[in-house]
């Protein structure tokens, strides 16, 4: 591997914000075309961040001044689509791309057309704060991409205004219902939940994927880079949010998956499933399926931890040969931890980067 540009430690662990060189995996244990990690898990699942910019600034994940990196510091998007495919050599068949916000980033469409066809690549995905799908959801769904997640915590302008600090809603409603009828097999809601911001309005949320035949994830806040406020006062369990809607729905608890650490619930006669995610009150580790590329081309085998591998300076060291990018990318299932490391602490941020940067 090529070291110059890395810093490493001797312990394997790294202090925050930093990255290393993690101790060479044992390749031996993996079958050509496979990534297993050293507790047994199979990575199957990436997501790639393209950009860390973002034409809103949501107060859960972002602070109001923020600085996005320098565009020699971002991977561009021929190294994002080398990445994809060293990944699928190795055995990952699914790809969410995310951001900061992806569709704000010039030419994600071409990426986005290029993945779909990267041999072994089965599932297409996108999560996007839906202010561009108005202009580009026929597009993406003509591009292969299979499913969409639409971030969304409140139907109330105002409060759409305060949270995000720059969005109109409108634009993002008519984005969602573009959406839906261009056509994806799939269109969810995300939810961020936060107590006496949007709780008074979940059962309304509910409906309003039910109306559209669309499903609705509701997440747990999670400590990711210091936003210049606490999160403790707001911290909405999903075990009180499921006991909130179901004074309002019957909800059958439902084994499905969509792959990911959601659980599901159904709500009879109805499309919609709503799903839970709950990285504080029910652990999802044990079955992690997936790690992370941020925008900067930093590895992360946890979205809880801050270890991870540059693979940009790989990338730009040997643009020709994709033998060092593959090695790494096999070191880092030598690292990645058994769980994620959130404290129910949520006014002390354990994992330095902003979700932005990392991608939901
Ligand atoms: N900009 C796109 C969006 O908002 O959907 C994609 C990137 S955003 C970082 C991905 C998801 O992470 C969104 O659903 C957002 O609500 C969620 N998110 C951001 N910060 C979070 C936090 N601190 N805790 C839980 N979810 C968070
Ligand atoms: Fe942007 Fe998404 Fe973060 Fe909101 S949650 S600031 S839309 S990246």
């Amino acid at each position: 591997m090529h070291n110059e540009t890395l810093h490493s430690n001797d312990s394997g662990s790294a202090t925050p914000g930093s990255a290393f060189v993690p101790p060479r995996a044992d390749t031996s244990r993996h079958a050509a075309g496979t990534l297993l990690d050293k507790y047994g898990r199979r990575i199957t699942y990436i997501r790639l961040s393209i950009t860390d910019r973002c034409d809103f600034r949501c107060h859960y994940c972002m602070s109001e001044d923020m600085t996005f990196l320098p565009r020699s510091e971002v991977l561009s998007l021929e190294e994002c689509l080398e990445i994809v495919r060293a990944f699928a050599e190795l055995g990952v068949h699914k790809v969410r791309i995310t951001g900061g916000e992806p569709l704000v980033r010039k030419n994600a469409l071409w990426l986005l057309r290029q993945i779909g066809q990267v041999p072994g690549i089965r599932e297409l995905v996108l999560t996007t704060n839906g202010s561009q799908l108005e202009r580009f959801a026929p597009d993406l769904r003509a591009a292969g991409v299979k499913r969409i997640n639409v971030s969304l915590d409140t139907l109330d302008p105002l409060r759409f205004h305060e949270i995000t600090r720059t969005g109109d809603i409108a634009k993002v409603l008519r984005g969602i219902d573009t959406a839906v009828a261009a056509g994806f097999s799939r269109v969810k809601l995300n939810t961020v939940m936060m107590r006496g911001v949007n709780d008074h309005e979940f059962p309304d949320l509910v409906r309003y994927a039910m109306d559209r035949g669309v499903d609705i994830s509701f997440i747990e806040e999670m400590p990711l880079g210091d936003i210049g406020h606490g999160r403790t006062a707001t911290y909405f369990s999903s075990d009180e949010a499921l006991e909130l809607l179901g004074r309002h729905f019957t909800l059958e608890a439902s084994d499905e998956s969509s792959g990911g650490p959601a659980r599901y619930w159904r709500i009879p006669g109805s499309e919609t499933r709503v799903g839970f995610i709950s990285p504080h009150s029910h652990n999802f580790c044990d079955t992690c399926n997936r790690v992370r590329i941020t925008a900067k081309g930093e590895l992360y085998p946890c979205l809880g931890h801050n270890d991870a591998v540059q693979l940009l300076p790989l990338l730009r060291a040997h643009p020709d040969d994709r033998q060092p990018l593959t090695e790494a990318i096999r070191g880092v299932m030598g690292i990645k931890p058994k769980a994620h490391d959130f404290t129910t602490q949520m006014d002390a941020p354990r994992v330095v980067r902003f979700m932005s940067m990392t991608g939901g």
